[in-house]
């Protein structure tokens, strides 16, 4: 009889890679493992959808791995691109534990460090290369890279790279890579300039969607609380940080970096050195030390931007906070995704105003359930005090105090941008998703915007 159970066996894998495996633990593929498995060994384009901890990362390196023959040759034939640097260390990390039974040479390179060491690095010779865009670009150009053996080009977290503003450069990169290559691309989501990517770049891909709502909602208990402030939402996440046994390894997300800045100031006062803060304007060294004091649990506290923390795999998180209401449903999913993880029981709260009771409401459609609601505890101040943001708006021109549009608030206070406005005939996502969730879903958040207008 068929059995359920799929283990790596009915992968036909090979003997390194099961040893590896073994090493790790793992014994069943996950469903995207499972999915991505012969159509990336098919040497076909593929798109995968999948979040973080879905196991994506060895969903492309097993049949890249198990296909990738020995060679002494100095180029690369790999290239896996990822937006920010902490990926590339945690990939080349993944990469490692899966080739530790295999010959091949595997280098990451991202910007902020020294360029010199990396091209002496490729200079050696590699099989392998893990970048971020811009550095990648660097060396190529550099010449020190050659690219033109470049046989499987892996874009991950597209979504990000796109929300960041890497495409030009990816753009730049496709341009001096061989034609013939298989590209194989992994998003959290499926937005708009994905789509568009993928229609220009990709040849007939195959999808691979494991579906946002799947696993992990069952490992998750979801709680809300109906806030009317942010000066409220501190008071309460104070409370609720007051107990450090419960809330031991707390991931706190907001929808931008001075938001992040400023709830980080707030908790500073009373949780002094248990609090760290990751964003895109906080230098490279700086969002390291963060998320290895938090991962070592020498920081009790991480406050995040999403794209920062999207991509981390961080262990054993007690809760995650959404401090905010994320407007779009898969930002939602990202977020309380990083709790819960490895069939642990994850905690997730999320605190609404009610500009935010939209948002909320489109989160519970678009995973078929209510979140339960809790009342605000006795102890918890109702502040009146309110920040720039919350008071009423007056829209001026040419306001030299303006708040810059890269840091503006999160898509609930967004006007949308024009082109966000305008009908997009050519997108047949939209069109499901609008299906689907009533409203209009472009990616709404700041990014976007900000890129739009700048077109
Ligand atoms: P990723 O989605 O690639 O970030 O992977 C999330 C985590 O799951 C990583 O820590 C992987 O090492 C782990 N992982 C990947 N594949 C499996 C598997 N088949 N079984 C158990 N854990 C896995």
């Amino acid at each position: 009889m068929e059995n359920d159970i799929i283990t790596f066996q009915d992968l036909n894998l090979n003997t390194p890679l099961y040893n590896a495996l073994d090493d790790l633990g793992f014994v069943s593929p996950t469903p995207i493992q499972q999915e991505s498995y012969s159509i990336v060994s098919s040497g076909r384009d593929v798109v995968g959808i999948a979040q973080t901890g879905t196991g994506k990362t060895f969903a492309y390196m097993l049949p890249i791995l198990k296909n990738l023959k020995f060679s002494t040759q100095e180029n690369p034939r790999v290239l896996i691109l990822v937006p920010t640097r902490e990926l590339v260390v945690q990939v080349v990390d993944e990469i490692e534990k899966l080739a530790k039974y295999i010959n091949v040479r595997v280098l990451g390179v991202y910007g902020g460090t020294n360029i010199n060491t990396q091209k002496r690095a490729v200079a050696d010779g590699q099989d392998i290369i893990v970048a971020t865009p811009g550095r990648l670009f660097d060396l190529a150009v550099s010449r020190v890279l050659q690219l033109k053996s470049i046989q499987k080009l892996v874009i991950d977290e597209v979504d990000v790279m796109l929300d960041l503003g890497f495409r030009h450069q990816l753009l730049n990169i496709f341009d001096i890579l061989p034609e013939r290559r298989q590209n194989i691309m992994f998003s959290a989501t499926m937005t708009e300039d994905v789509d568009e990517l993928i229609t220009d770049f990709f040849t007939k891909p195959e999808r691979v969607t494991i579906a946002v709502s799947g696993t992990p909602l069952e490992n998750i208990n979801q709680q809300r609380f109906n806030v009317p402030n942010f000066y409220t939402k501190v008071n309460l996440l104070e409370h609720l940080l007051s107990d450090r046994d419960t809330f031991n390894k707390v991931l706190i997300f907001v929808a931008y970096k001075k938001m992040a800045d400023r709830l980080f100031d707030q908790l500073e006062e009373r949780f002094n050195s248990e609090s760290c803060v990751i964003h895109s304007n906080k230098t490279q060294n700086y969002r390291l030390r963060s998320i290895e004091q938090f991962r070592a649990g020498d920081n009790r506290i991480l406050i995040a931007t999403d794209v920062m923390a999207r991509g981390l795999d961080i262990d054993n998180i007690s809760h995650v906070i959404n401090f905010d209401t994320p407007t779009f449903p898969e930002n939602y999913m990202h977020r309380i995704g990083r709790t819960g993880r490895a069939e642990r029981e994850g905690q997730s709260l999320v605190f609404s105003t009610e500009k935010e009771q939209d948002a909320i409401e489109t989160i519970e459609q678009y995973m078929e359930m209510q979140i339960s609601i809790q009342s605000l505890p006795d102890s918890v101040d109702i502040s009146k005090e309110l920040i720039e943001e919350e008071r009423p708006q007056i829209r001026e021109h040419n306001n030299p105090h303006k708040r810059k549009e890269d840091d503006a608030p999160g898509p609930a206070f967004h006007e949308k941008s024009e082109k966000n406005s305008k009908e997009n005939l050519g997108g047949s996502y939209k069109f499901k998703i609008a299906a689907k969730y009533k409203k209009p879903k472009t990616r709404g958040d700041k990014n976007y915007n900000k890129r739009n207008k700048k077109k």
